[in-house]
């Protein structure tokens, strides 16, 4: 049933929400710990558990970023959140912006096409001259003697 299908996703998804909640918490804790430890760290370098404050810090950090990015996951969705978990679903959210890419790819190929045209037609128009040492006239690319005073180019 489609019902029951939409209740077991709202609930995995509750799940994985709270889990990211609780993510979070640990990791907050973890953090504001580190006030606390840090003062007994430099009261007493040597002792307690020895690990240097920032440590736990940065685990703090690690375990809020991931708990938030868990929650976003429980609150929109695998797909939404950008996670290819649905990737049905992820690639029906990505349509408006693979179809704005792909027009500007085209773009840019068309603009690639229209300076290769543009290119080729100069090059075709431009044909190469050699000039003479003596009388400084323009001479055709193959010409052995220039046209105008005769001399060997
Ligand atoms: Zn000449």
């Amino acid at each position: 049933m489609w019902g029951d299908n939409m209740a077991k996703i709202t609930k995995e998804r509750k799940v994985t929400y709270y889990i990211g909640i609780g993510m979070v918490g640990i990791g907050f804790i973890l953090f504001i710990s580190v006030f606390f430890s840090a003062a007994s760290f430099m009261n007493d370098p040597f002792g307690g558990s020895g690990i240097p404050p920032f440590t736990n810090s940065v685990i703090g950090m690690v375990f809020m970023i991931a708990g938030s990015v868990v929650m976003n996951i429980g609150a929109k969705g695998a797909a939404g959140s950008g996670l290819l978990l649905d990737p049905d679903k992820a690639r029906e959210d990505l349509k408006p912006f693979n179809e704005a890419k792909g027009g500007m790819i085209n773009d840019v190929i068309s603009n690639i096409d229209a300076v290769d045209q543009i290119t080729n037609s100069k090059e075709t128009r431009e044909v190469i001259k050699i000039r003479c040492r003596s009388c400084r006239s323009l001479n055709d690319e193959d010409a052995r003697f220039c046209k105008t005073c005769g001399k060997e180019l």
